[in-house]
């Protein structure tokens, strides 16, 4: 558990309400307070650790278990066509909360005035043939 309880934390405590839309023994679900899209909901696990890394087996199975059930509820609810699962981890990759959650936010098929979805910069580069080969060997020796 982080030494300084994160809003998240104060979610789960009860000290703080949200609008929850999905809670079992280990996952929590709500609406996000700053929607970039109408529906644009967080996944919280039970588990208090920072970064998705940091999670035991156990509580990744349980958000991966329902992470497309609860897309699914969200697509039902708001119509939106498409989405985007994003998941940040560490403050220079745009993590906020400590605490490690899921968005799962809407794409709406046309601008109805709740908000866009996510807008993204995305640069590749080029996957070089023998440092990449390396790369893939040293991440999977380190598994
Ligand atoms: P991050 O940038 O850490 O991936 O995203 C944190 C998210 O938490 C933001 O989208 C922000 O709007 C949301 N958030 C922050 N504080 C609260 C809160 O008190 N309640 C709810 N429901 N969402 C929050």
């Amino acid at each position: 558990m982080a030494d300084t309880p994160t809003i998240f934390d104060r979610i789960l405590d009860g000290e703080i309400p949200c609008l929850k839309v999905y809670e079992d023994d280990h996952v929590l679900a709500f609406l996000d307070i700053g929607p970039l899209s109408n529906g644009h909901t967080l996944v919280i696990p039970k588990q208090r650790k920072a970064m998705l890394h940091e999670l035991s087996d156990e509580q990744a199975a349980a958000l991966g278990r329902v992470l497309p059930r609860l897309c699914r509820a969200v697509m039902k609810a708001t119509g939106a066509p498409a989405y985007n699962v994003l998941q940040n981890n560490g403050a220079s990759a745009h993590q906020a909360v400590s605490h490690v959650h899921f968005h799962i936010i809407p794409k709406p098929s046309a601008d109805d005035g709740t908000g866009t979805g996510l807008e993204m910069h995305w640069s590749p580069g080029s996957l070089k043939g023998d440092a990449g080969a390396l790369l893939a060997q040293a991440i999977a020796a380190a598994i």
